[in-house]
């Protein structure tokens, strides 16, 4: 295949929404209209549930299942869509930010019902700081849920985007028929159906034929043509290239669970989403369009067979052509590295491939040469950027409990902490102590039962009170020095060697940063 012909034919992407607002759901309907899968059902969930903390193999087996689902593919009206999974649970949110690293654009899913929630909000400003292009999937209209033009409102009070309207709803609640697609004046009324996706439809193209008041009836069709008209008369019309600069966001209401409104959304995301864009490393930009191959990984899953320490590094192609058995140059290691068993996902099935494309994602087997991040190239020096480390929320002090498993320790927590579990802190001055952030509480299970039956080594936690880390940097190395020096019970460095100053408060940060208005506080990793 040639290079341009593949780019213009992909689409690649991440469903993201607060837990409960449909993704599964929603996910499942589209591999069923793309033929992946043939009945309801087949995609599972890869929610956590916080009950299952102490069960520890509850959550390593709903994890499995994320693996599968990591990736799913499917053929659409000859484009290939290739959807990235992310967990939905707020401990595993910096998971979800580095697949957004991979995507070129997103589809979020919000609840008719409860409208825009807290880790909506979060992720649509990880989305903004991107620049991703994001539609809207406004699901669960068959539910009692707020009223259109509101939750138009609150989605761009809450998530500062303008918003456009691009399908819209008939009913609510129990007197939900379906959607009038707004893109390409049309509607088709689906009799609801969960399992299948064919269904009786009815086409209407102009508004005001008569057969519409007799399939919706007289007062739907009445409000549905006010409705449009105010549509027509508050909101724009539609950009494209508003969306594909991230300033817009088209809308889409339907019920994922009955089918309505989805097709809309799908094939309008077909024909407006981005296909595989251009990435930025710390050279210069890399085109997808190069003939050579470049790729980083940002996601690493471990085996979940304890007796295979083996690892699954996902790896995004940004340019070029990655094939079987081929040399490419490991950037960080400056190494020369082949994979006979490239990976990909299609739904839950797993398959060797020969050859991908930009805006694909490889699963290849690692035995711990791969970190987050990494680069790969056909001899070309450069790192991919844009896979930064957010400052954790919860630290706590690692404490080896068995002095003989101590290179145990250190080996296991290198390379949990390349994985991304968590991010390692270490205190060079204060006796090697090693100091973990994360995002929330599970991770600490998830490290603990990993490092006593993957390494043999055993662990407590002493809980710290930081309120944030933030990496320091400064053109005035002798005041850099001194503010190491003053604080030295809270600087430690990162996995990368930078400084990081633990701050106990926020309000002992804003006071060092007035103290200290020579040195600069990065609450990501990336400020190169
Ligand atoms: P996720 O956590 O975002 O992946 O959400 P799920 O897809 O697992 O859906 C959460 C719950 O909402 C499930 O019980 C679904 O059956 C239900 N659900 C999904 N879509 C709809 C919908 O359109 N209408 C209604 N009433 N329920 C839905």
């Amino acid at each position: 295949m040639k290079l341009s012909e593949a780019i213009n034919s992909r689409k690649t992407f991440a469903i993201i929404s607060h837990p409960d607002a449909g993704k599964t759901t929603l996910t499942e309907k589209f591999l069923l209209f793309g033929g992946a899968i043939q009945t309801a059902g087949a995609v599972k969930s890869n929610k956590i549930k916080k009950t299952a903390t102490s069960d520890f193999m509850e959550i390593e087996r709903q994890r499995g299942i994320s693996v599968a689902t990591s990736v799913m593919g499917f053929m659409y009206d000859g484009m290939q869509v290739n959807i990235l999974d992310t967990p939905g649970h707020k401990d595993f949110a910096e998971d979800t930010y580095r697949t957004l690293t991979a995507v070129d654009s997103v589809i979020l899913v919000i609840d008719c019902v409860k409208g825009v929630e807290e880790q909506t909000e979060r992720l649509m400003e990880v989305c903004r700081m991107r620049k991703t292009p994001v539609i809207i999937f406004v699901n669960k209209m068959d539910r009692d849920g707020k009223d259109a033009f509101d939750l138009l409102d609150e989605l761009e009070s809450k998530l500062s985007i303008r918003t456009r309207p691009l399908s819209w709803p008939i009913g609510i609640g129990p007197t939900f028929q379906g959607v009038y697609n707004i893109f390409n004046s049309q509607l088709k009324l689906f009799a609801p159906n969960k399992t299948k996706v064919e269904a009786d439809t009815v086409d209407i193209a102009d508004l005001n034929d008569p057969q519409l008041a007799e399939v919706i009836g007289n007062e739907p069709a009445d409000t549905l043509r006010e409705d449009l008209e105010m549509v027509e008369a508050i909101y724009e019309p539609f950009d494209r290239k508003s969306y594909l600069n991230a300033e817009i966001a088209p809308v889409f209401f339907g019920s994922a669970l009955n089918n309505f409104g989805i097709k809309e959304l799908l094939e309008t995301f077909i024909d407006i989403a981005p296909v595989p864009q251009a990435r930025d490393t710390d050279v210069r930009k890399v085109e997808p369009l190069e003939k050579t191959f470049t790729g980083f990984v940002f996601k690493i899953h471990a085996n979940l067979d304890p007796k295979h320490r083996d690892r699954i590094a996902f790896l995004r192609v940004c340019s070029g052509k990655f094939e079987r058995n081929q040399f490419f140059h490991h950037v960080r290691l400056d190494k020369k590295i082949k994979f006979s068993n490239p990976s990909s996902f299609m739904a839950s099935e797993k398959s060797t491939i020969e050859e991908a494309y930009p805006g694909d994602v490889v699963g290849l087997y690692d035995t711990g040469t791969f970190k987050i991040g990494d680069t790969l190239t056909e001899g070309e020096e450069m790192q991919f950027k844009g896979i930064p480390s957010f400052s954790p929320e919860i630290f706590k002090e690692l404490e080896n409990l068995d002095p003989m498993k101590t290179k145990q320790l250190e080996k296991g927590i290198r390379q949990l902490t390349d994985e991304g579990v968590a991010q390692l802190f270490i205190q060079e001055l204060l006796g090697n102590k090693k100091i973990i952030g994360t995002v929330g509480e599970l991770q600490f299970d998830v490290i603990q039962y990993r490092l006593e039956h993957e390494y043999g080594a055993k662990c407590q936690f002493r809980a710290l009170k930081y309120h944030k880390a933030c990496w320091i940097t400064s053109d005035n190395e002798a005041k850099l020095n001194e503010f190491i020096r003053i604080k030295t019970t809270d600087m430690a460095k990162d996995k990368d060697n930078n400084w990081v100053y633990l701050a106990p408060s926020e309000w002992i940060l804003r006071l060092e940063q007035q103290n200290f208005p020579e040195l600069t506080f990065h609450t990501t990793s990336e400020f190169k």
